[in-house]
């Protein structure tokens, strides 16, 4: 199984060719294609198996060829959004949309807790197609009038028993409670204890399971 048969474009493929990947791996193969046909996913997988690329590379294929079929007309605005834990893994994702999207026009942004919000603010002022976040700092920003989620289309939940071990369900739940109902969502956890399984039913639409 090679990149090409999953469907990718051109420049994705020659970013990836760039990061010298050769082939996808186990869950890269599952997801892809079916976040490509806009499925909702339920991945179960640890870090280290490629997840993040799992959902990079189509959601920036998404993006770029949403943008493509109806250019942007007036600022950018965020449509998708990726809530992780932790500030390494939120500055980890960020590096892979930036790596796998070189060659396309989509900004993102990462933004966390524990530093100032002034550079950040500045980011989303200048306009933010992906944005990455944890949990705390989102809410505050959301609560600041600096990100609005109403133009959401692409929701992903990464790490989501990790969120519960940190005590970051409550702001998740929040956080959920203002996305738009009209989305695609991708919901991965290393483990699914009840409570996950109670918040992934809850938040995703008839589901596709994709375990490694
Ligand atoms: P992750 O599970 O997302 O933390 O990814 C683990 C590591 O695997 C990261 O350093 C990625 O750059 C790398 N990686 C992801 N997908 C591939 C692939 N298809 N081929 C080679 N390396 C990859």
């Amino acid at each position: 199984m090679s990149f090409e048969q999953l469907g990718l474009i051109e420049p994705v493929l020659k970013a990836l060719k760039d990061e010298g990947y050769t082939n996808p791996t186990p869950i890269q193969q599952q997801s892809i294609p079916l976040i490509l046909e806009k499925r909702d996913l339920l991945g179960c997988a640890q870090t280290g198996t490629g997840k993040t690329a799992a959902f990079a590379i189509p959601l920036l294929q998404l993006l770029q060829q949403e943008q493509q079929n109806a250019p942007r007309k007036g600022p950018r605005t965020i449509k998708a959004l990726i809530l992780t834990p932790t500030r390494e893994l939120a500055i980890q994702i960020q590096e892979s949309f930036a790596a796998y999207g070189k060659y396309l026009d989509l900004k993102h942004l990462v933004i966390f807790g524990g530093v100032s919000q002034h550079g950040q603010t500045e980011a989303l002022r200048r306009g933010v197609d992906i944005l990455v976040a944890t949990p705390g700092r989102l809410l505050d920003l959301i609560s600041q009038g600096h990100i609005s989620l109403k133009d959401i289309k692409f929701f992903v939940l990464d790490e989501a028993d990790r969120m519960l071990d940190m005590g970051f369900v409550h702001d998740v739940k929040r956080v959920i409670t203002k996305l738009p109902e009209n989305r695609q969502t991708l919901f991965f956890s290393a483990t699914m204890p009840p409570e996950i399984q109670k918040l992934a039913n809850a938040i995703l639409h008839d589901p596709s399971k994709v375990e490694v």
